[in-house]
């Protein structure tokens, strides 16, 4: 059923000024949010005035512009702060990403931390960013990885979460959002689990925090990660959130500029204080910028009237494209968020997402970056359609007509 959003609907499409644009010659029909979401005007102009008026170095200098540029980009961390109701603002560390994030967990805690004998618990669902660096770091110290498995609709197997649980991981890796399957998982009661056992918990928020209120501490988790660009903000800029404790104790990953207290050939090298210590050279400092208007236009809108919308979205895309015969919805669990992944008998999906690009739809074909999903499931690939604040229920529609015509010219 389709159901008007808690909010102008038009007038919130009209700040984004990509989606006015043509692709042959059709209106654009961007259903491909979950890979990287459009940015309204106000990210936009942010970084543009950043650089027009007031880009300079940060921390480093005296000069009224690296002040005014100093501000900003601290402004950014008290405000993400907020945003994820961290405790204390040193525990954000602005990374290039989410993949940044959770290559520094494992360069720094995996490191000191993870050996021979131990245990690493990753889900399924995980998209590769989650995967491959514990593969590195487990082909170097010698630990375990364990897989949590999911079921036939792509929700976590409890039986397999407990015999994970059961070998006393150190560490739990966890997407609090499938970008494949757009199951939730529900991290607040896995962490909690997973703690009980001593884990440490690691949440990939990547798809999360642009569809859902984050609450860290409500969570318990020990590190978050999530990526600017999937949250109306810049790419090349995200963020880890790690608990202060542990922060504190991890050994420095990249060295260079900013994160050091001393540097000398005479003494120990002595290293700064936790968020700095993370922070290596100059950052994507326009890009932190961005992102900070992008927290403020995601709160402008509200995340529960974002997430009313896109849940009805879902519920509607997924009962049109089910009239399509031969359609198979891959991901069927009952807390979804974002995402409709689908295949049809009789094509391959990559067919389906040519043939809709020339009818101006935009949707992302393929394994989405978790190859193990496929495996498990047997299949080569889905289309996927994602969601975002400013997507309609026209533009559901007008992903169905293009699936009916791809699989008439297919088949
Ligand atoms: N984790 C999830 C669940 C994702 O969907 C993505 C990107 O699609 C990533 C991690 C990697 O994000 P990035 O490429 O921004 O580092």
């Amino acid at each position: 059923m389709k159901r008007n959003a808690a909010y102008d609907l038009n007038a919130l499409r009209r700040e984004f000024p990509i989606l006015d644009r043509e692709v042959y010659g059709h209106p654009l029909v961007y259903l491909d949010s979950a890979a990287s979401a459009q940015k309204p005007r106000v990210v936009i102009e942010a970084q543009r005035e950043y650089e027009a008026h007031f880009h300079s170095n940060i921390h480093r200098g005296v000069h009224t512009l690296a002040t005014q540029a100093t501000e900003a980009y601290e402004g950014v961390r008290s405000k993400l702060t907020e945003h994820i109701n961290a405790a204390r603002r040193e525990e954000i560390i602005f990374t290039s990403g989410t993949t940044d994030s959770i290559n520094l967990v494992a360069g720094t805690w995996g490191r000191a931390n993870l050996n021979s004998g131990d245990v690493v618990a990753l889900t399924r669902l995980e998209h590769h960013s989650n995967i491959v660096p514990w593969q590195i770091l487990a082909k170097e110290k010698g630990f375990d990885i364990v897989v949590i498995e999911i079921d036939e609709d792509g929700s976590l197997c409890e039986e397999s979460l407990k015999a994970a649980l059961s070998r006393s991981p150190k560490l739990l890796c966890v997407s609090h959002v499938s970008n494949t399957l757009g199951t939730v998982n529900d991290v607040t009661r896995i962490t909690a689990q997973a703690h009980e056992v001593g884990a440490v918990v690691l949440v990939d928020g990547a798809q999360a925090v642009p569809h859902k209120k984050i609450d860290v501490r409500d969570i318990g988790c020990d590190f978050y990660a999530a990526s600017g660009h999937k949250m109306y903000g810049p790419s090349g800029v995200g963020f880890l959130y790690g608990k202060a404790e542990l922060l504190e104790e991890m050994p420095p990953w990249k060295g260079g500029g900013e994160m050091i207290q001393t540097v000398s050939f005479e003494e120990e090298t002595t290293f700064n204080v936790p968020p700095y210590k993370f922070e290596a050279g100059t950052p994507h400092l326009s890009g932190v910028i961005g992102l900070g208007a992008a927290l403020d236009w995601i709160n402008s809108v509200g995340l529960d009237k974002i997430a009313e919308h896109e849940e009805a979205l879902i519920k509607y895309a997924s009962e049109r494209l089910s009239e399509i015969e031969g359609m198979r919805l891959i991901g069927t669990s009952k807390d979804k968020a974002s995402v409709v992944s689908f295949l049809v008998d009789g094509t391959h999906p990559s067919d389906i997402g040519t043939i809709l690009d020339q009818l101006g739809v935009a949707v992302r074909t393929g394994h989405h970056c978790t190859e193990p999903i496929m495996n498990k499931l047997g299949i080569p690939g889905t289309v996927r359609a994602s969601f975002a604040a400013y997507s309609t229920f026209e533009e559901v529609d007008a992903l169905v007509a293009g699936v009916e015509r791809a699989v008439k010219m297919l088949r």
